[in-house]
């Protein structure tokens, strides 16, 4: 058997003549499930001419055509979402059901790329000057490009290309190379849903494939979701190349705890947002700040935290699987050991968990520090693994300055029963989205998924309204049609409509 997963290009699964491949691994055995090319030069060049070629023919299918492409897709999502789910549970460890959302929220947008009729009109003034209108008509750019991480792989590929592709555009997708397969499914259905050859291209590769995309002079706008530094890269080198970019980045989340809020709540909430899916997800909560009396929870915390625990995608017991690599469990160990040499206290160590069956996993049990002050590793980096870190402030006061001082702006929560101090904290918080009594608050594809600072670079964020703004560009019109046409006018000698 061939396990060097194949390009898709205009059209067609090709074989890579890359003499370069990763190996990707069942994260909870260890097993070998594919091995992914580096797209070579020429592949690259074909992914991207193709997509070009296409766009001269794909620019000029009437709006609700294309729109009808993405309500069968849809369509065809949902009938195959089990299927989906259990690719990528397999792929990225996630629970089943875990993965059976991640496909869900991905096929949101899809059902909102479907109203794309409405979502491009533009604007009309008539009769700005004597017997002239003026209008804006939506354009698509041409060749977009989405580089996508590990943690969604169905959701962050369907937050990029169906709506890119619904505005008019076609589309080249890098997807993770650590879990290629979700996308491989994504982009067979999407052919099975009408789409024509080259208007959706699928590469695979790492940096330098990354860089060719962004370089390559008949790309027009990169979408990046993944880390911070390599958001950082992604988006000066995207921007010196003089392309649109929009980059989701990296995140630390804080929950602010109010001892007004319901006790109960708050822990069932806090397990769910800290540890499922490993901790493995940008809107995870990293930080919780208890205010006040609040802390006493905390022991109760750590006993609930306690019953928590991972296992294989396919145990419904599982609370959540295994990190992604060997490397992500290492290096969340060694950050987890960094917060016991800066002087914090743990509370609950999920080092040396094991997983009855799979030994091989790359396992951690939940992990819990109290103690924690800003200067601490733990506190600074993402840590990206099922590891949550307790601070105590006296008020709300103090609970915004902390989180206002982060440099990253995700996602934040307050739990409360206080309508004025949740008001307050939506108005005075420096964070793009804010959840009141949700922990994680992920916002549906009407709106946008909007982070801020550190977490976000670029002026247009994904899907919703501002996503067709970034896939599109507004060309205006003025226009005179005069009754009398054969009126004459004397020669306008100023910059003023006449
Ligand atoms: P990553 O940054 O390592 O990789 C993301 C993508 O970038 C991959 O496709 C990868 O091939 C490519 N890439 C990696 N290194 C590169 C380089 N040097 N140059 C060019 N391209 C490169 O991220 P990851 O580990 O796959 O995903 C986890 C990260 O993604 C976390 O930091 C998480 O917070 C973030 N994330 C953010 C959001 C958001 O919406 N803000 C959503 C999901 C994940």
């Amino acid at each position: 058997m061939n396990d060097i997963l194949p390009h898709y290009i205009n059209g067609e699964f090709i074989q890579s003549n890359s003499p370069q491949h990763l190996e990707i691994h069942d994260p909870a055995t260890q097993e070998l499930l594919a091995r992914v090319p580096m797209a070579s030069d020429d592949e690259i060049e074909r992914a991207v001419a193709g997509a070009a070629e296409a766009f001269t023919q794909w620019r000029k299918v009437p709006v609700p055509e294309r729109a009808r492409v993405m309500l069968r897709y849809q369509q065809l999502l949902k009938e195959h979402h089990d299927e989906l789910a259990r690719i990528l549970a397999e792929d990225n460890g996630k629970t089943f059901e875990d993965a059976k959302g991640d496909v869900w929220r991905g096929i949101e947008v899809v059902e909102q790329a479907c109203n794309v009729p409405s979502l491009l009109m533009g604007e009309t003034v008539e009769n700005v000057a004597r017997d002239v209108d003026s209008y804006s008509i939506t354009q698509p750019l041409g060749v977009c490009v989405g580089i996508t991480p590990f943690n969604f792989p169905a959701m962050i590929p369907l937050w990029m290309f169906p709506l890119a592709i619904a505005c008019g555009n076609t589309f080249v997708l890098k997807p993770s190379e650590q879990v290629p397969l979700t996308a491989m499914r994504l982009v067979e259905l999407f052919e099975q849903a009408g789409c024509p050859p080259g208007v959706l291209q699928l590469v695979h590769g790492g940096k330098d494939t990354v860089d060719a995309l962004i370089n390559h002079p008949d790309t027009r706008a990169i979408s990046f979701v993944g880390s911070v530094p390599v958001g950082e890269h992604i988006y000066r080198s995207a921007s010196h190349a003089l392309k649109r970019v929009q980059c989701m980045a990296g995140a630390k989340n804080h929950m602010v705890i109010m001892p007004d809020a319901n006790k109960d709540v708050v822990i069932n909430n806090l397990l769910g947002a800290a540890v499922g899916a490993a901790g493995q997800r940008c809107m995870a909560i990293s930080v919780a700040v208890f205010v006040g009396e609040a802390i006493n929870w905390v022991d109760e915390l750590r006993d609930k935290l306690a019953g928590v625990r991972p296992g294989h995608w396919d145990d419904p017991e599982a609370g959540y699987g295994p990190l992604i690599s060997r490397n992500a469990k290492q290096r969340v160990e060694a950050l987890i050991a960094s917060g016991v040499e800066d002087g914090a206290t743990l509370l609950l160590d999920g080092r040396d968990c094991e997983v009855s069956g799979y030994p091989d996993g790359n396992w951690l049990g939940p992990t819990l520090f109290s103690n924690v002050s800003t200067d601490m590793r733990i506190y600074r980096e993402e840590i990206f693994g099922p590891v949550l870190c307790c601070m105590q402030v006296a008020n709300l006061d103090e609970a915004l300055a902390l989180v206002n001082s982060s440099p990253y702006g995700n996602g934040t929560s307050i739990f409360t029963a206080s309508g004025a101090a949740a008001r307050r904290y939506q108005s005075e918080v420096d964070v793009g989205q804010v959840g009141i009594n949700i922990p994680i608050p992920v916002p549906l594809p009407f709106f946008s998924f909007t982070g801020w600072k550190k977490s976000f670079m670029g002026d247009l964020h994904a899907y919703g309204k501002q996503a067709v703004r970034f896939y599109t560009e507004t060309k205006t019109v003025t226009a005179r049609w005069p009754e009398d046409n054969a009126s004459s006018h004397a020669p306008n000698m100023t910059i003023a409509l006449k």
